[in-house]
């Protein structure tokens, strides 16, 4: 039996419930990093992992507690190995399922093109045998909405550029701020652009100057490191490069 990280809370509010190969090995390869945050008897997850094996999410987050209290999935883009799982984990954790307008319409109607799943799909990429499905999206989200999760709040921020639609997500917690910023920016100043129809350095770019000026304590991407303290760090050293005229380093895996 392979070893495997278990248990993994990183702070008095987030738990990491799942995360691929991009990642720790928690659970499915294909998994983005799946955020759990519980207050007051309420949990919110963040993203969903691809949804090729729900069940090792699902373990991790009985193994925190939250089996019965997560009531929302919030996705922050439709690409599969963030938005794949939540119709699954939605249907059988009884959670509604959130995301901006734009996604909600892809993950809807199940547009593999506007998720750029079809580019994604082959070799090096997702199995053949692996669909992108429809999912029933709940409510739509918009820049600046408040979403409460027991006495924190979580707060809705539109960030395009290594995707239309992409939404991050602020939480405002006792002593500071977390930023899950989904594949908008990651540890060390890093972002990723792809060869992809809606992935665009300028907005990626803007994005980035928006981030870096919340100062956010903690930061959470959606895959490799994340930072429980002096996450605006991270996002500085991105801001240096702007600054230069460059795009941010890209994230290598
Ligand atoms: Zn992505």
């Amino acid at each position: 039996m392979a070893a495997s990280l278990r248990d993994v809370r990183l702070t008095d509010h987030v738990w990491l419930v799942g995360s691929g190969g991009a990642g720790f090995s928690i659970t499915h390869p294909r998994d983005c990093h799946v955020y759990l945050i519980m207050s007051g008897g309420d949990a919110v997850l963040i993203d969903s992992g691809a949804g090729i094996e729900t069940e090792p999410i699902l373990a991790e987050i009985e193994r925190a507690g939250a089996g019965a209290l997560v009531s929302r999935i919030v996705i922050t883009h439709a690409h599969a190995d963030h938005s794949g799982g939540a119709a699954e984990l939605g249907r059988v954790l009884g959670a509604t399922v959130y995301a901006s307008a734009e996604v909600a319409g892809y993950l809807r109607e199940g547009d593999a093109e506007k998720a750029s799943f079809d580019v994604m799909q082959g070799p090096g990429g997702y199995p053949d045998d692996y669909r992108f499905r429809s999912c029933a999206v709940d409510g739509e989200l918009t820049d600046g909405e408040r979403l409460a999760v027991g006495e924190l709040e979580l707060e809705v921020l539109s960030t395009p550029g290594h995707s239309s639609g992409h939404l991050a997500f602020l939480l405002h917690r006792p002593g500071g701020t977390d930023l899950f910023s989904g594949d908008a920016a990651f540890a060390q100043g890093r972002i990723l652009l792809q060869d992809l129809w809606d992935c665009s350095v300028r907005e990626s770019t803007r994005t980035i100057r928006r981030l870096a000026a919340l100062k956010p304590d903690g930061l959470y991407p959606g895959h490799g490191l994340f930072a429980v303290r002096d996450g605006w760090h991270h996002l500085y050293s991105a801001m240096e490069e702007i600054q230069s005229g460059l795009p941010p380093r890209q994230l290598t895996f």
